[in-house]
């Protein structure tokens, strides 16, 4: 029996290119794949409205998750007997209302929210151009912010949103205030619901770059990480992840291949 693979996978400097978004260079790949059966899920800190935009720009209807693990859409595009949403999160203004009424003012006036910057500062420090601005902060589910604070304080900072019941994850580019949500809680979910109508055997194939993945290869039996030189494997600790040796695009390509060996 062919074993059901499905690829979990980071979308910035994973699958699309850390500078300019794209990822042309691995389109016809990934087609390929999509022609095999194969499910690409992306799981993301992006948000409906971006990860639509993925699809389009694609021209496939996958599934995917958004916000660091905060819901799931689309997977009855895969089996109309599957939910079209799984939401896993409390909403936005419920996250910000825990953090503004139990977080001190000593940490809050050291985070700076992304939507409070002007255009200019939102376009630098997203890496995004003007248009896309818009989409990136249209979210449901979490606070893009920056800390301007001390390691020490930033330590603190985020074991106090822990205990208030929410969680801060870091991302290439900015710091997320969300629930307590994860990429590998989402990528679980999704397992679950195939698994209620599948048989066969299932493979998961987690990708990422960052910390913000890493739960997701943990908890994938192929952990891959496309090389990113801020974040080297020294520093996390996962048994037989791939590395790519050339940064995404293409080492999105060159990972998938060497976890499909292995598969086979
Ligand atoms: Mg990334």
């Amino acid at each position: 029996m062919t074993p059901k693979i499905i690829i979990f996978t980071d979308l910035d400097a994973t699958l699309l290119d850390r500078d300019t978004f794209k990822f042309d260079k691995i389109l016809s790949y990934l087609k390929e794949l999509i022609l095999k059966d194969i499910c690409i899920i992306p799981n993301s800190s992006k948000t409906r409205q971006e990860i639509e935009v993925f699809n389009k720009e694609l021209d496939e209807n996958l599934s995917f998750v958004v916000e660091n693990g905060a819901a799931i859409y689309n997977l009855n595009l895969i089996n109309s007997s599957f939910p079209e949403k799984i939401s896993l999160s409390r909403e936005h203004d419920e996250i910000l209302k825990v953090f503004d009424g139990k977080i001190s003012s000593k940490f809050k006036s050291k985070c700076k929210f992304i939507k409070n910057l002007d255009i200019k500062k939102q376009m630098a420090v997203l890496g995004l151009p003007k248009e896309k601005i818009k989409a990136s902060l249209n979210r449901e589910y979490s606070i893009p912010l920056l800390f301007e604070g001390s390691k020490s304080d930033k330590i603190d900072l985020f074991k106090s949103v822990n205990d208030i019941g929410l969680s801060l994850q870091e991302g290439g580019r900015v710091i997320n205030l969300s629930d307590k949500v994860s990429k590998s809680q989402a990528m679980k979910n999704v397992v679950k619901v195939f698994k209620k109508i599948t048989k066969e055997k299932l493979f998961t194939i987690g990708i990422g770059d960052n910390y913000n993945d890493l739960d997701m290869l943990k908890n994938s039996d192929i952990p891959c990480l496309v090389f990113n030189d801020k974040f080297t494997l020294e520093k996390i600790n996962i048994n037989n992840c791939l590395v790519s040796k050339k940064p995404a695009p293409e080492g999105w390509e060159e990972v998938v291949k060497l976890a499909l060996e292995k598969i086979k």
